[in-house]
């Protein structure tokens, strides 16, 4: 079937209504900068119930922002999960501080609370727990850790945008100082490019906002200069050293037209995984995900993870759905195993459940919208793949 068509592990769901939404912000008089990105931010917070939001122009621009606000600097060390996209970490080598990486549990991959605490010495400022994908990390465990050692914790939320933590949703900042989103195409929904930064505290809302514009305010209440009477309306003052992290207003228009679709998104794919539990129940090839007690994961991914016998096979299972056009990918390369993080000292066999869980993992496809054929058609492949391999 060589003109079938290719199914990617996620991709976007952009309607009629989405482009109505970006048309009408292109002919208005605002570009950027105007009503639709604090619209977007309310709708945001008031999705995930937190008191503010700062939408920018990437979720690694948001982790860099968010680091910044948390106050880390050169001599700090930040923890975060090794099995997760390069960004969770290098937001803390942005800031000049170390980023420590701690092992995740199997099942779940997301960084193990215990692993955590080994890690922790005095010079540990903050952590960065990733809910890989969109399963939410224990949070409650999390909290205590970061109670105990008065630490500020950043959940990297890119993959959980609608996920749930016992009640809570994830960007509501129940356990921790700050949440990130990212509206990335593969991500929950889109502006093309685009994040965001939740927080309930007003602190660090005030710190992202100058953040995100180059560390300026127009704000007169907030000036440096005492007599503010004498001085123009054309004043502002750069108050720190900031960026151009801001997102656009035709973005943040199909952002709001997105958001409203998320929970039917989350729907469908939750059916999916459904219909996927179902047809791979006991197969003799590969472990499921998992979700565990009390969590609503957003399903951003889902990664089989291949059983010992096939694990030395890897790439060649690759291979094969590749050419049958299942858009597989593999999440993710152990951060510190990168050439960069190499030069840094950092070692192979550093976080060894990360390792074996990386040579395990296989992303299959995921997204709102594949048909009822879509999946037929990737069980019946991987099925054939599978059989294929078992007997060469
Ligand atoms: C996508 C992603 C990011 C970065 O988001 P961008 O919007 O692509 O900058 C950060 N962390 C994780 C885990 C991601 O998957």
């Amino acid at each position: 079937m060589p003109n079938r068509k290719f199914i990617p592990y996620s991709r976007q769901s952009v309607d009629s209504d989405d482009l109505k939404a970006v048309n009408s912000v292109l002919h208005s008089d605002w570009l950027t900068q105007g009503p639709k990105v604090s619209e977007f931010e309310n709708r945001l917070s008031s999705y995930c119930n937190a008191q503010y939001a700062v939408a920018v122009s990437s979720g690694t621009a948001a982790l860099h922002i968010a680091c910044l606000a948390a106050g880390i600097e050169p001599c700090n060390e930040v923890i975060t999960s090794p099995l997760t996209f390069v960004a969770s970490a290098n937001c803390v080598l942005y800031c000049g501080a170390r980023p420590v990486f701690a092992d995740i549990q199997q099942d779940s991959a997301n960084i193990e609370p215990v692993n955590i605490k080994k890690n922790i010495n005095r010079k540990t400022k903050a952590l960065i727990p990733v809910h890989f994908a969109g399963h939410p990390c224990d949070l409650g465990e999390i909290n205590k850790i970061r109670k105990k050692h008065n630490l500020i914790v950043i959940e990297d939320a890119t993959h959980a945008l609608g996920a749930d933590y016992v009640g809570a949703k994830i960007g509501s900042c129940k356990y921790s100082d700050m949440s990130v989103f990212s509206f990335h195409p593969v991500k929950p929904i889109t502006t093309g490019e685009g994040g965001a930064v939740l927080t309930n505290r007003k602190d660090l809302y005030e710190r992202l906002l100058l953040l995100r514009s180059h560390g300026i305010t127009k704000e007169r209440r907030k000036f440096s200069v005492k007599n503010t009477k004498s001085i123009g309306v054309w004043f502002y003052e750069m108050q720190e050293l900031g960026f151009n992290y801001r997102i656009t207003d035709f973005q943040c228009a199909l952002g709001i037209s997105q958001l409203k679709k998320l929970d039917r998104f989350i729907k469908r794919r939750r059916e999916i995984v459904e219909k996927y539990r179902k047809l791979f129940l006991d197969n003799d090839y590969f472990d499921l995900p998992i979700e565990g007690k009390g969590v609503k994961s957003s399903w951003h991914l889902y990664p089989i993870r291949l059983k010992n016998k096939y694990i030395s096979k890897k790439s060649l299972i690759f291979d094969e759905l590749r050419k049958n056009r299942i858009g597989v990918q593999v999440h993710y390369i152990p951060v510190y195993w990168h050439p960069y993080y190499r030069k840094l000292g950092y070692k192979k066999g550093l976080c060894p459940k990360a390792e074996e869980f990386y040579q395990r993992e296989i992303s299959i496809p995921l997204h709102q919208g594949m048909s009822d054929k879509d999946i037929k058609y990737t069980v019946r492949i991987i099925f054939d793949v599978f059989n294929k391999i078992k007997s060469c």
